[in-house]
């Protein structure tokens, strides 16, 4: 029997899984040649090719101990967040309120675009405070407050009745998420113009040498107690143990457990930890997750190109709501422009439901053709282009979703819960979930153990 049992190989899986080293434990993961899950770059020279998360949280947070712990590196991402290619204009210096004076727009378009985002700035304000860290309190009771923030209503009940032009400025910035403005929370639409505009705490760093080394390099340090292509079927609590039943290479297998980490997402954990108790297994049943569809674009131009001093681009009415300048990555580093290049393109939510069924090939020659709008001539300097599609892209909070917070965290007995489905803050609250899963776990299998010296 092992000690633990963890289903699922991203980011939150293997943070549990490396604080359970130790441990006798074996890790299920359903992918047949990779770990990772929504974590997945690859290195070419100096560049890395990039299609999962990619900013991540620094001082202070779970991350930055698992950076440390594992003996990899972050570094602050360099170049401006609030860049924009909008009516045929790219800018990516001087304050972004200055951004509707300098797109070309209607009188009328610039005003309300002004308007609303008086009313954002206030908001975000307003946000900042509420969320900040106060003095004494738990993690968790911070979590429920970012929660709780203007949770009632959609962002876009709160934006109101605003213009096209409006709509197109401030859009696409939540549609990060992978919600549209009329399923995400006021709040959580709210939060992501904090996170962009870099006010109070947000995920401003990147892994050295990409994301995944921080995913494989973990993954080495356990290989082998891990099993790919392995997808668990159903997870069964008894007394003094849990079985695990998955299928592997076509086979039915099972694990017994003393206890089990449950690291996938939401709707899989509730299809498969089928004895949770009633209201957290209602609770998960109504996350909710919007796709991604990723590119990542290998470039080789020889000089300087226009969006150096940028790393995220807003893209309105475009097929990706965001272009992300990894080359940045490299050049931020450098005094000399070294030649070549990375950019990623997301697009998440509707974006991403149009592109969904369509073949790599066809997302990659819509990417390409927008991108080439935008930075004329982009086109021909790409020497490798690959998509790739989530279904589960990001779970997003909607109206109504901070009341599940304390159910969805409630102590369990031996199947205990981790996964960016518990937070807000996506890798973070992977990697910081999946340490409180491994401290349950640990806590749960400790005790026995005194018991049964007693
Ligand atoms: C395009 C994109 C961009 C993003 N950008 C950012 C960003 O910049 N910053 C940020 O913080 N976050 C970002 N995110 C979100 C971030 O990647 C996720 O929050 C995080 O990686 C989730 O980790 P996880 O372990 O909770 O879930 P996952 O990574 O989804 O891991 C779950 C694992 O479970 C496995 N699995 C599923 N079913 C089974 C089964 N039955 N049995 C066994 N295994 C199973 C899956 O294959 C997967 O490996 C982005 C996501 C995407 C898709």
């Amino acid at each position: 029997m092992k000690d633990v049992v963890i289903v699922g190989g991203g980011l939150a899986g293997l943070s549990a899984a490396w604080r359970l080293r130790d441990w006798d434990i074996a890790l299920l993961e359903a992918d047949e040649t990779r770990i990772g899950g929504r974590v997945h770059s690859e290195s070419r020279g100096p560049y890395v090719l990039n299609w999962g998360g990619h900013m991540y949280a620094g001082s202070g947070s779970s991350t930055e101990q698992l950076v440390h712990e594992t003996g990899s590196h972050s570094m602050t991402i360099p170049g401006s967040l609030q860049a924009m290619a909008m009516n045929g204009k790219f800018l990516s210096t001087g304050p972004i309120q200055t951004y509707p004076f300098r797109i070309p727009m209607k009188q009328r378009d610039r005003l309300a675009i002004l308007r609303s985002g008086a009313k954002l700035s206030l908001d975000v304000f307003r946000y900042a405070a509420a969320v900040r860290t106060r003095k004494g309190e738990l993690p968790e009771q911070r979590q429920q407050r970012v929660f709780d923030f203007e949770n009632g209503r959609t962002f876009a009940e709160y934006m109101g009745r605003i213009p096209k032009a409006a709509k197109d400025f401030y859009f696409p910035v939540v549609m990060r998420s992978t919600a549209d403005p009329d399923q995400i929370a006021a709040g959580a639409g709210i939060g992501y113009f904090s996170l962009i505009w870099n006010i109070g705490e947000g995920l401003g760093n990147a892994i050295v040498g990409g994301a995944s080394t921080l995913t494989e390099g973990i993954a080495q340090t356990i290989s082998d107690s891990i099993e790919l292509g392995a997808a668990a079927d159903e997870v069964v609590q008894h007394a003094d143990h849990v079985v695990v039943r998955y299928t592997k290479g076509g086979t039915a297998h099972e694990l017994k457990a003393r206890t089990v980490v449950m690291a996938t997402p939401a709707p899989i954990t509730h299809r498969v930890a089928v004895d949770l108790p009633e209201d957290l297994r209602d609770a998960l049943s109504k996350i909710e997750y919007g796709p991604h569809v990723a590119g990542a674009f290998l470039t080789n131009e020889e000089g300087p190109m226009p969006y150096d001093s940028a790393y995220g681009i807003a893209t309105p009415n475009r097929s990706f709501t965001v272009a992300l300048n990894h080359g940045n990555l490299v050049h931020g580093k450098t005094s000399v422009r070294r030649p070549g290049g990375s950019m990623m393109t997301f697009s998440p939510a509707s974006l991403g439901r149009r592109l969904f069924d369509k073949p790599e090939e066809e997302i990659i020659d819509i990417h390409l053709k927008d991108l080439d709008e935008i930075f004329p001539g982009f086109k021909r300097i790409v020497t490798e282009a690959h998509i790739e599609k989530f279904e589960f892209g990001s779970p997003f909070c909607f109206p109504g979703r901070s009341r599940l917070q304390p159910t969805l965290t409630q102590p369990t007995d031996r199947v205990f819960l981790a996964g960016d489905f518990l937070g807000t803050l996506y890798t973070e609250t992977a990697i910081s979930s999946g340490f409180t899963a491994a401290q349950r776990a640990r806590s749960a299998l400790t005790a026995e153990s005194d018991a049964s010296y007693a």
